[in-house]
């Protein structure tokens, strides 16, 4: 049976593995186009948020080219997540294609759900077979998050433009070649080493400019969704940390009830959960201030209803705690060119604050 799932940076690489192993034929979503965005925004709702579109033109990619069963996830909380799989069913089945869907919830908001969506997944494949299956996809998200990682630490320092992303490709390669934990794990060490052989100026990293990333998942986690926005930022010379990976997102929102340490950080300013990771959103601003960072980005899908009460508060918090915040929200009309013209100036911006010592105060407030 073909079988599809949604584009999400490196994660596609895991999921074939799992899908794999599972006894299916993937068909590889492709990284999201102009077409993809164009498709998806023809059949969705007017108001529907962005990663909904993209990830509506990813599915019409896939069943283009054969897929017959459609895997997919849904968040927590009081957001347009929860009627992600429904909504994606009714309008694909409207346009015709007869696709099966399998939506996954949290297990630990739905455990008996979660369970018989497991099963129906599995199909044939013996309990041992799971347990191994996704043994080897967890292996597979580790390493490609770690080498994610190195390479956004690398890529302001790179002498060659490119340099990073070409070694960053060929360790991707590697991993998505290995078939066993084993693999994967000197997958992730000859991945890395590559990574270290770049040629990169000899500057302290604690000397470069330092910016955080926060925001909704799909379009922190999708390049094509953010405009490839760490790539640009690291080179414009910025060290970026993203705050959230496949494997953080999964050990505090699929496998626990969130990040708590986060929530409690932002609790003094937005003390609910507002659905998706507008509460982190805030939480996280106030950490990279506490960690000395420079600015942040904030990465909202227009109409993104969690990322919009976030960005509410953002003003009089980067106030208080004295750190630039851009936000960028992103919808269909948004274009590359004036993303990165934005991103320029910020960092512009950044860089004259650091010059006039500016935004030294977080560890006087943090108490820290
Ligand atoms: S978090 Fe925002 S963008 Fe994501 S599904 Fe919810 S409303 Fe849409």
């Amino acid at each position: 049976m073909k079988v599809s799932y949604p584009h999400m940076g490196t994660s596609a690489i895991a999921f074939r593995s799992l899908c794999r192993s599972l006894g299916y034929e993937p068909i590889e979503p492709n990284p999201p186009t102009q077409r993809t965005l164009t498709l998806g925004t023809r059949y969705s709702p007017e108001f529907a948020c962005i990663p909904f579109k993209i990830v509506l033109g990813t599915y019409i990619e896939a069943l283009e080219r054969g897929a017959e069963l459609l895997i997919s996830g849904g968040g927590k909380g009081p957001c347009r997540a929860g009627y992600y799989g429904e909504l994606h069913q009714r309008i694909l089945n409207d346009l015709g294609y007869d696709c099966e869907m399998i939506f996954f919830w949290p297990p630990l908001r739905t455990p008996a759900d979660f369970f018989r969506k497991v099963r129906r997944f599995k199909r044939s494949a013996s309990w041992l077979q799971v347990l191994w299956a996704l043994r080897l996809t967890w292996q597979k998200l580790l390493v490609l998050d770690d080498l994610e990682m190195k390479s956004h630490r690398l890529r302001p320092l790179e002498l060659r433009r490119g340099s990073v992303r070409a070694a960053f490709e060929s360790a991707l390669k590697l991993v998505d070649e290995a078939e066993t934990v084993e693999e994967v794990r000197e997958a992730g060490r000859m991945g890395l080493a590559r990574l270290e052989a770049v040629p990169v100026a000899d500057i302290d990293p604690d000397d470069l400019l330092k910016v955080g990333v926060v925001g909704e998942i799909y379009v922190q986690l999708e390049p094509f969704a953010n405009f490839h926005l760490e790539e640009k930022l690291g080179e414009l010379g910025v060290l970026v940390k993203r705050s959230l990976f496949l494997t953080n997102f999964a050990r505090t929102d699929i496998l626990r009830w969130g990040d708590e340490d986060i929530a409690q950080v932002a609790e003094p300013y937005l003390p609910e959960n507002v659905g998706g990771h507008g509460q982190n959103s805030i939480g996280e601003i106030i950490d990279y201030a506490r960690n000395g960072y420079h600015g942040v980005v904030q990465l909202a899908p227009f109409s993104c209803i969690p990322e919009i009460v976030a960005k509410s508060i953002v003003p009089s918090l980067s106030r208080e705690w004295e750190i630039p915040v851009m936000t960028l929200f992103i919808d269909e009309q948004t274009g590359r060119g004036g993303v990165e013209t934005r991103l320029e100036a910020f960092v512009d911006l950044l860089r004259s604050r650091r010059r006039k010592g500016e935004g030294k105060t977080h560890a006087r407030l943090s108490g820290s």
